[in-house]
């Protein structure tokens, strides 16, 4: 198995860079986690680098995973494959087949793309695997989206980070916002709070962290995050969590997963024009602009604000 140099160090960390103007009244920092230096960057490369770690661990063979035509995480992992002289195996849905950067992207990473229709995507899964066991491979299978401990610990990291770069710099966030899909990215940013809690003696003051979900309703995308933090905590759970320290809001999510309107391509275009930083519609221009109706709409003014970028970057090609 090839080694990805990138992966066999911890990453540095991605830069937090402060917005020229105010917007809605607030200070607006970016944590450019668009800027990963591996495939295009974003939450799923971050996540990847934890994977790396458990297929070495399990001398897999062959990395399996899940996503559709326009996934971030099905490019990263199909590179991430490639790089490490594996093969990649997706199981993808068949109701949308539509080429788009990522999916090319895929194809020329040479991974193996099964396609089935939604319905019947946990037993394709599970047949694959199964069928891979019998001719003698080892198969990893990392859950779509980049779900679960691993991915979860990728953002406890970032967590960290954030909280470095405050100490150095002085500047005290009061809320972190980001796009909120599977959960997993919030999940770990809460657990990275929740972890820093019980170890600072003083009570610390923590910024509030916003997920602003993309695409599920409300309790149903709650429950998720809950889920994979409990998961995350183990036994930790029950002394460390609180209500407070998850917030989840659908109130940004249009029809769903993909929708978007006028609002969000303005402001994609506005702060592209202004800033330099491109932003999808899926999920990060979507999660901006939703940021900033939910500080308009909470009236929050005159607050530090910090931003993760969490990528994307070939979504914004496919809707230039
Ligand atoms: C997957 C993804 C998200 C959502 O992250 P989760 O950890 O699934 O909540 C946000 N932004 C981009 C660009 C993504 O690809």
């Amino acid at each position: 198995m090839k080694k990805i140099a990138l992966f066999e160090h911890p990453l540095a960390t991605t830069p937090i860079v402060e917005l020229s103007e105010d917007y809605a009244g607030n200070h607006l920092y970016v944590k450019r986690d668009d800027m990963v230096p591996f495939c295009f960057g974003g939450n799923k490369a971050r996540k990847a680098a934890e994977f790396y770690k458990e297929i070495q661990k399990a001398n897999a063979d062959v990395v399996m995973t899940y996503g559709s035509n326009s996934s971030n995480h099905c490019r990263i992992i199909a590179n991430m494959a490639a790089a490490m002289g594996l093969s990649c195996h997706i199981i993808s849905p068949a109701e949308n087949r539509e080429q788009l950067y990522n999916t090319k992207l895929v194809e020329q990473f040479g991974a193996v793309v099964e396609t089935c229709p939604v319905t019947e995507v946990a037993t394709t899964i599970a047949n694959r695997i199964k069928a891979y066991e019998e001719e003698g491979r080892r198969p990893y299978f990392i859950t779509g989206g980049g779900h679960g401990n691993p991915g979860t610990e990728s953002y406890v990291k970032a967590y960290r980070e954030i909280m470095c770069w405050q100490r150095e710099t002085g500047v005290q966030f009061d809320y972190i916002f980001h796009a909120s899909g599977t959960g997993t990215t919030q999940a770990g940013l809460v657990c990275g709070q929740l972890l820093m809690r019980e170890q600072s003696l003083q009570e610390e003051k923590q910024p509030q962290i916003i997920g602003i979900s993309i695409a599920r309703e409300e309790a149903r995308g709650r429950e998720v995050v809950k889920d994979s933090i409990r998961e995350y905590l183990g036994e930790k759970f029950e002394t460390l969590f609180t209500e407070e320290a998850l917030c989840f809001t659908d109130a940004y999510r249009l029809g769903g997963y993909g929708e978007y309107d006028s609002q969000i391509t303005d402001t994609i275009a506005y702060v592209m024009a202004r800033e330099g930083i491109p932003m999808d519609t899926t999920y990060v221009g979507k999660a901006f602009t939703g940021m900033l109706q939910y500080l308009k709409e909470y009236s929050i003014l005159h607050k530090n604000i910090l931003f993760i970028h969490t990528g994307g970057a070939p979504l914004y090609f496919d809707k230039l």
